[in-house]
């Protein structure tokens, strides 16, 4: 068993065992991996390092002890704020990131609806399917609804004919994303934000992924739809520093158009004995390294470092998007508004040829079937995969090639026969083990290959597929065999 040591250890020693530790980690710094690290470069990383480290030991929970972690807090909401076009009006607050954002998003319209919409009596949030996952999380988290609407299934946006017939009187909160995660599209956000004002809903956009980027993209002249807060009916935007601001991780904002709103978000606790408790977001105990290190980087690219790494980006996704498209078994999943391309095939097997990239150093994601949306690969194009652009495409279609080869579907066949109408609620933690075994992920370690594990979860019914994932997890994390310094 890992327990603490008797002894403290030597510094140095201490840093080779923290090395060790990455060695079977992706290689993000060489630029091949295509999902994950957004990589700002050596220059910009040192400074977000120093600042982070800077602010590393303040604590943003007390504003009164610590002014300075408010002030960074306020300066940056500015900062988003004016980015996404925003008035002096519009409120914010930092967060941890994507999910925390969006989770008070949602907390702030259940309350505002316990407050203001007495007919809610079951309160839902309205996503189309193409809406992250984050939203699904934070209904389970706070004890609210999901309603979901399918997209369009060409071009994989939200469709606002099925959104304004989906409304009704228990609809707290209406989301649409700039862009989506999955298929890298702007949602159709002007249309919708007339829904919201036709019937008197709030409206959030998405743009954790987007909300940075986009804009630089417009300017670049790209044909990027409006999304951001010049949009009449948009109450609230979502945006990620650590994604394309290239921020240290645990930096996003959650931006509302008004502070009447944003009030339900936040929260205070004098009903105990000690210390007052307010909390504008979820984290209390909160270090102002990541404020810092966002800041920072910021201030170090500034608006024309920032355009100048879009430039790179958007002429490196034209040029793998109309390659793929040039390849006779690839098809794009809708063209991407950004950065972001999925890109799926009607002949070969998709998760061959991830294992197939894999092997020869590329590091790319599956995306498994659902709905309208079948499996496909994503690829999200960081500054650092730009010079990579030629070489990744000429190995994607060697891989597609060998992918040809291989054997697909059939454990797909026996997992819809197995599984097809089974009701979820009847399988059981043997069933369960079963199917970890079948695919061969029941041990500690992951398979090499995982054609077979990811063939199994597309085949699967999404409830199954569900518990599968947390029986796994359940299984993953567990104290180390041997102990730490094994
Ligand atoms: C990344 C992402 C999120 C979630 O953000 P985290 O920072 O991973 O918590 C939400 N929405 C979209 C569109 C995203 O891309």
């Amino acid at each position: 068993m890992t327990t603490i040591p008797k002894r403290g250890l030597e510094t140095e020693e201490l840093f080779r065992r923290l090395e060790a530790f990455r060695k079977d980690d992706v290689n993000w710094r060489d630029g091949r991996v295509w999902a994950y690290v957004y990589d700002p470069g050596a220059e910009a990383e040192a400074v977000i390092k120093r600042a982070y480290t800077l602010y590393l030991g303040e604590n943003a929970l007390d504003p009164t002890a610590f002014p300075s972690g408010m002030y960074l807090e306020n300066e940056l909401v500015a900062m988003a704020a004016a980015h996404l076009r925003g008035d002096a009006n519009v409120v914010g607050n930092f967060t941890s990131g994507g999910t925390e954002s969006i989770l008070c998003a949602v907390k702030a319209a259940r309350d505002f609806a316990r407050a203001n919409r007495p007919k809610a009596t079951k309160p839902h949030v309205l996503l189309p399917t193409t809406a992250h996952a984050a939203f699904h999380k934070a209904c389970h988290y706070l004890d609210v609804d999901v309603k979901l609407v399918p997209v369009d299934p060409k071009s994989f946006r939200a469709d606002p004919r099925a959104m304004r017939e989906a409304a009704d009187e228990n609809t707290i909160l209406m989301v649409g994303s700039a862009i989506s995660y999955a298929h890298g599209v702007v949602d159709p956000i002007r249309e919708l934000g007339e829904i919201a004002l036709e019937k008197n809903l709030l409206f959030h956009v998405d743009g954790c992924m987007g909300g940075f980027l986009l804009p630089y993209f417009r300017r670049l002249g790209a044909p990027v739809p409006d999304f951001e807060f010049h949009v009449p009916g948009v109450t609230s935007i979502s945006m990620d520093f650590h994604k394309y601001a290239f921020a240290a991780k645990g930096a996003s904002v959650i931006l509302y158009r008004s502070a009447d709103v944003r009030k339900y978000q936040m929260y205070a606790c004098a009903n105990w004995t000690g210390y007052t408790v307010i909390n504008p977001t979820v984290q209390s105990t909160k270090s102002v390294g990541p404020l810092a290190a966002a800041w920072a980087v910021l201030n170090h690219f500034g608006d024309e470092g920032y355009l100048a790494i879009a430039r790179q980006v958007l002429d490196a996704t034209r040029r793998i998007a109309d390659a793929v498209e040039a390849m006779p078994d690839l098809r794009l999943l809708g063209r991407p508004d950004m950065n972001l391309v999925a890109f799926a095939s009607d002949s070969v097997s998709v998760f061959h040829v991830i294992d197939e990239m894999k092997l020869r150093g590329w590091y790319i994601q599956p995306q498994l079937g659902y709905g309208s949306s079948r499996e496909n690969i994503h690829l999200s194009i960081m500054p650092s995969n730009v010079r990579w652009v030629d070489a990744m495409l000429a190995d994607l279609r060697e891989c597609v090639e060998k992918a040809r080869a291989m054997k697909s579907g059939e454990l797909a066949a026996k997992i819809h026969a197995a599984f097809g109408n089974v009701d979820p609620a009847s399988i059981s933690d043997e069933t369960i083990r079963g199917l970890l075994a079948m695919t061969g992920a029941a041990g500690n370690a992951l398979p090499e290959r995982m054609a077979e594990v990811n063939e199994v979860l597309n085949a699967l019914p999404v409830p199954i597929r569900e518990k599968l994932l947390v029986g796994y997890l359940n299984t993953l994390y567990r104290q180390p065999e041997g102990g730490s310094d094994a």
